[in-house]
């Protein structure tokens, strides 16, 4: 194939990696996987109980090894105040095996739990037993809660002036949100740090081959958010009550242009990742041109909306300022389905918006979702069709395809018999939630079509298998989708992508080789 030498030997050593893990997985410690640690302890955890059982054997091999990498910080730093991250249920138990022995050896370092798994899933959080490990939850961005448990702790502030803090009193978790301070806008909240991360230590593996599904597990990326939370906050399966998703605020130009500078300067290295729910257009725009204007050379990604906005002139501009590749989510490429989702896009819109990226050479991956609400099994097959043809005409380069959840905070989950579904569990039982379990009377989604999603999306990934009929990918008959095979085709023919000058205020020559055309009378 066109893989070079060096990555091969890369992929090669990953796969000898991946085995090394499953092997230690399987002989060692049952906790251990590459990215994620005892993950089956914190996912659909409605009770504490499950934890508490884990907390409570003797650490493992790899615990152990864990606690002993931790215990050179703690000693070497000596905190008062320690602050650990939970971003995902995988790595609950990991920063609860961290807290039991920071408590047992240092009784006096007060603990602070946070991050994206304890602002999505313990929003409820009635469990007191959560605190024989931490003393404080706090839910949110952590910049006001940390600031104010702070100055409680210096004993400046009272408890009841804490800011979004769960914490135990008298044997129960009481809930602390007295302060009046304002929260941190996002000109203010400064940059992120790796300061103290042995940066060159990190394993850079190459587990995929797809040239764009390798971005995110394969070298070091800034990550940084172009805006806070999402500027659509519509869609019915997403979490948009939120504060991470509902509160949407855009970052200045100019000072995240300043933040992607300090960056480099600390990290010496000029990849970004723009980590937001849905990066602004605009913004991004903007960031297009205050790189350019600075002369900050960058490569970045992001994940967006497929936004008409996104015209062919505006790929070529974000091209130019270091862009190679967006993410965003066309979950079912189905009219119908995308309007019961509220997502405010079309399939074909889609289509043009990829072909615009297309012919700015930045690759596009597409988040896809299956057994929504009422989706009926035909719709299924004839979004495969669709993205099919998508990839086919090279309009994306990856896509994943994810099972519909109802999720507590979603306007689904909030609302299930508007959206004809009936919720079934779990029982919350005082600690996460998050996951619900549900069933749809109109439809439901079997095993079986989701093996068949992955393994034509994996086979589509590799560039094969994409004129094939789809039905061949599911091992029980399905019916043969009415969407013509030349859908795509159809669809960038009768609106062709094109620029409009008239949508733009300003020109930007970004370079590439001036044409000399002489018009009117010729005086010389
Ligand atoms: S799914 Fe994406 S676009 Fe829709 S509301 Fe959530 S973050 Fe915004």
């Amino acid at each position: 194939g066109t893989l070079g030498a060096t990555d091969r030997a890369r992929y090669l050593a990953t796969l000898y990696l991946e085995d090394l893990a499953d092997l230690i997985h399987e002989t060692v410690s049952p906790q251990f996987a590459l990215s994620r640690y005892a993950e089956h302890v914190g996912v659909s955890a409605a009770s504490f109980d499950a934890v508490a059982r884990a907390l409570a054997e003797p650490p493992s091999l790899t615990d152990e090894m864990l606690l002993d990498a931790v215990w050179g910080h703690v000693e070497g730093v000596a905190p008062t105040l320690l602050g650990l991250t939970v971003p995902f249920p995988g790595n609950l138990y990991g920063a609860l095996r961290i807290a039991q022995a920071v408590k047992a050896r240092r009784p006096a370092v007060r603990i602070v739990l946070g991050g994206g798994y304890v602002n999505t899933e313990l929003r409820r959080l009635q469990e007191p037993r959560l605190f024989d490990y931490v003393d404080y939850v706090t839910l949110d961005d952590g910049e006001r809660p940390l600031l104010c448990l702070l100055e409680h702790l210096a004993g400046k502030r009272d408890e009841a002036e804490l800011r979004r803090t769960f914490l135990r009193s008298e044997g129960r978790v009481v809930w602390r949100d007295g302060a009046r301070d304002p929260e941190f806008g996002m000109a203010e909240i400064g940059t992120p740090t790796y300061a103290g991360l042995a940066l060159d230590r990190y394993l850079s593996v190459l587990d995929v081959l797809n040239p764009m599904h390798r971005l995110w597990s394969d070298g070091h990326w800034n990550k940084l958010t172009v805006a806070h939370g999402c500027y659509w906050k519509q869609c019915t399966f997403c979490d948009v009550g939120l504060d991470y998703i509902g509160r949407y605020e855009a970052t200045p130009s100019e000072i995240l242009t300043d933040r992607i500078e300090a960056l480099i300067a600390e990290t010496g290295r000029r990849g970004f990742h723009f980590v937001d729910e849905a990066a602004p257009p605009a913004g991004l725009k903007g960031l297009a041109l205050c790189l350019l204007e600075r002369g900050v050379a960058i490569t970045w990604w992001g994940n967006i909306r497929f936004e008409p906005v996104f015209t062919r002139d505006l790929c070529r501009l974000l091209a130019a300022s270091g862009c190679v590749a967006v993410t965003a989510g066309l979950e079912a490429a189905s009219d119908r389905l995308l309007d019961a989702m509220k997502k405010g896009i079309t399939v074909a819109q889609a289509a043009r918006v990829a072909a615009a990226f297309q012919t700015a050479g930045i690759m596009v991956h597409a988040y896809l979702m299956y057994g929504f609400p009422g989706e009926t099994i035909v719709e299924t097959v004839e979004t495969l069709e669709r993205v099919r043809q998508l990839f086919a005409h090279g309009l994306i380069q990856s896509a994943f395809w994810h099972r519909f959840v109802a999720t507590a905070h979603s306007p689904i989950g909030l609302d299930p018999t508007a959206h004809g579904i009936r919720i079934t569990g779990p029982s919350f039982g005082g600690f996460a939630e998050n996951d619900l379990t549900h069933d749809d009377p109109a439809e439901k989604a079997p095993e079986w079509l989701g093996v068949g999603l992955r393994a034509a999306l994996s086979f589509y990934m590799r560039g094969e298998g994409l004129m094939a009929d789809v039905r061949q990918w599911f091992d029980h008959p399905v019916p043969r989708p009415k969407v013509p095979r030349n859908w795509v085709a159809r669809v960038l023919e009768e609106t062709p992508v094109l620029d409009d000058p008239t949508a733009e205020r300003r020109f930007v020559w970004i370079g590439g080789a001036p044409v000399n055309e002489s018009y009117g009378h010729d005086r010389s």
